[in-house]
């Protein structure tokens, strides 16, 4: 079942002799984007830790405790993640367990699922998630109670990045956790955690995955056929999230490419082939879904300018996008915006006319690193 996810193989044989071996840790932190897949490793491994019959390497798939993890809805596997208000309630008062049913639909759904995603799926991209002082406490609780059904009680914990300074309240916790209860937390900013519970953590670390790998899952699953995976292959560049995304045609979420294109328009005085083999890529993809692509860098673009521009403006974006967004602050200043926007604006236009996109795009890259190394003064271009 650790399978579910391409790749990650050395990590997810750690993990299992982790469990054969009884050689757990309290508390782990499973780190990497969230598209290879932390969180399905995650429940797995719970799942291997409650199995009644398992198996060296995974969970049975077939017992009781199986089957009720497999649901999510194990009494001794708990989820804590980030969350908003819920209806009527106050946010101080919303917890987790508020959104437990859309939790596990999304899951479901998405399996590598990312903070943007699991925003928009409760209706909540504008807004910022966290997990609050009563999730803390709850957190507390639920652990200090001895476990229902199985030897031991686990708390997968979603995304410690939202916790914040709350984390100071699972400190203790972290540390010396109650008997046969363990804590997995799947994080992708490891900058964004507290040094004091990272120091408290086994660290699992997971890694872009091969193409080799991702493609033979792909296929496998029978997601699809063989032309157009290499294409997709070329613009995941290792990410099994963002491959199932382009696969599915879901142009919601294009934080992922954006980011990759300008870094590897930053670097392309380094490593010209691996842009040109991504532009060329993406000017195979279906029209709508390249037109959605520039669409998004231009809303992505809009909003950080604004933002810049006028205290005070809450920007559109998730807050997974203002990291990104605030990340890129000293090398895209906001006089720089106006002409990203402006080569994003004539794409869109040349799309519409047919034009060869692979030869607009490594135009507009190139633009994009002189902007951004400062050859180019915005001045000048106009
Ligand atoms: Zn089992």
């Amino acid at each position: 079942m650790y399978n579910i996810i391409p790749g990650q193989v050395k990590e997810k044989a750690t993990l299992s002799r982790m469990v054969t071996s009884n050689r757990l840790p309290h508390a782990l932190l499973i780190l990497g984007n969230a598209g290879y897949g932390g969180l399905s490793m995650a429940i797995t491994l719970a799942n291997h830790m409650i199995c009644l019959n398992p198996l060296p390497e995974s969970p049975c798939g077939e017992c009781k405790a199986c089957v009720k993890s497999t649901k999510l809805i194990h009494p001794d596997i708990h989820f804590s993640f980030p969350v908003i208000k819920k209806g009527t309630k106050k946010r101080e008062d919303t917890t987790s367990k508020d959104f437990l049913i859309d939790w596990r639909a999304a899951i479901k759904e998405m399996p590598t699922m990312t903070y943007s995603d699991w925003a928009t799926y409760i209706d909540a991209e504008n807004k910022q998630l966290n997990i609050n002082t009563k999730e803390c406490n709850e957190i507390i609780q639920k652990l200090s109670l001895k476990s229902f059904e199985s030897e031991f009680k686990v708390l997968i914990l979603w995304m410690p990045e939202y916790l914040g300074k709350e984390s100071n309240r699972l400190l203790k916790l972290i540390e010396e956790p109650p008997p046969n209860t363990k804590v997995i937390m799947i994080a992708e900013d490891q900058e964004r955690i507290l040094p004091t519970i990272l120091s408290r953590c086994q660290l699992i670390r997971l890694n872009p995955v091969s193409d080799e790998v991702l493609k033979s899952h792909l296929l496998s699953t029978g997601v699809a056929d063989n032309e157009a995976l290499k294409s997709i292959l070329n613009l995941s560049m290792g990410n099994y999230g963002t491959a199932l995304k382009l696969i599915n045609h879901n142009e919601q979420d294009f934080s992922t490419l954006l980011l990759d294109w300008l870094r590897m328009s930053y670097m392309v005085d380094k490593d010209p082939a691996k842009l040109i083999q991504w532009i060329t890529s993406l000017s195979t993809q279906a029209k709508d879904l390249q037109k959605s692509f520039f669409r998004y860098g231009l809303h992505f673009f809009r909003e950080y300018l604004i933002g810049m521009l006028s205290e005070g403006y809450k920007m559109k974006l998730s807050d997974a996008e203002i990291q990104v967004a605030t990340k890129m602050k000293a090398i895209i200043t906001y006089d720089k915006i106006e002409y990203i926007i402006n080569e994003l604006d004539s794409l869109v236009t040349l799309l519409d006319r047919n034009a060869n996109m692979k030869v607009a795009l490594l135009s507009s890259s190139i633009t994009i690193n002189e902007l951004m190394k400062g050859k180019k003064q915005p001045e000048l271009i106009a």
